[in-house]
């Protein structure tokens, strides 16, 4: 069997708590596939200057954010870990050194916002795959291209981040679109991700790069599931598209769904 891999829009980590089309599409797109055995979530939130991947037993949830109400702060997401698979992509991602994280992180919000609509029972194991901060966009794809063999060997890859993400620039007034510069690199970033995801690199180049992605930790994510599509073949599907409160893009991918 194939699981597909995916990158999410992940937003607000009020969306953990709230029902809305890009909740409702995560549960949907999560029912539509096999069961995976685990998942491997590479988190916008988890971005360090190290390749490390968590290795707990029971890893601890994160509450990696303020001026959220205390729902949110106690929200939790009793899941398990896997040693095995944290090991497993240790090995597979070789030279790459990756480091087994026991103590230092968990499961952040960028994964289990979208966890608790995708398997709201929490009965999927989780490890999470730390961003290098210290490397650039190529040893990111490179990366996710080593990964894609556990797209058939029953694991979920789920990168969440958001493609457009400026949050200097919300637009309160705005909140079911987005700026044109916005939807323009959007679309620029679809054209990567459909025809060409080996040379996502080159969207960099864009004159609403530093707009839309005034730090590189949200984009990032994406560049594993296009180092993914790349390296495994399989066809791309845009399973969720827009921009929220102007310069928020919620667009989300799928290699392997169709
Ligand atoms: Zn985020």
């Amino acid at each position: 069997m194939t699981i597909p891999a995916t990158f999410i829009g992940h937003g607000s980590p009020m969306n953990a708590l709230e029902k809305n089309r890009f909740t409702q599409r995560w549960s949907e797109f999560a029912q539509s596939m096999e069961r995976p055995r685990a998942i491997l979530a590479i988190s916008a939130h988890w971005y360090i200057n190290a390749t490390a991947v968590t290795s707990q037993a029971h890893p601890r949830i994160i509450h990696d954010f303020y001026g959220f109400p205390q729902e949110l702060s106690h929200f939790d997401y009793p899941v398990e870990g896997s040693t095995e698979l944290a090991t497993q992509v240790a090995e597979l991602v070789q030279p790459t050194w990756v480091g087994l994280d026991e103590e230092t992180w968990g499961i952040d919000h960028g994964t289990w916002s979208v966890l608790a609509h995708a398997f709201p029972r929490a009965d999927v194991p989780v490890v999470q795959l730390a961003i290098d901060a210290s490397k650039p966009l190529s040893y990111h794809l490179e990366l996710g291209s080593k990964l894609a063999p556990l797209m058939d060997d029953g694991v979920w890859i789920l990168a969440s981040g958001n493609i457009v993400h400026n949050l200097g620039a919300l637009d309160w007034n705005d909140p079911d679109g987005g700026f044109d510069w916005a939807m323009r690199f959007d679309d620029d970033a679809r054209r990567f991700m459909l025809d060409e995801p080996s040379a996502l690199g080159e969207i960099a180049q864009s004159d609403d790069f530093h707009l839309a992605v005034p730090t590189p930790d949200h984009f990032l994510p994406l560049a594993y599931i296009a180092g993914i599509a790349a390296s495994s073949g399989k066809p791309t599907e845009t399973i969720l598209d827009g921009c929220v409160l102007g310069s928020l893009s919620m667009t989300s991918y799928a290699v392997g769904s169709i």
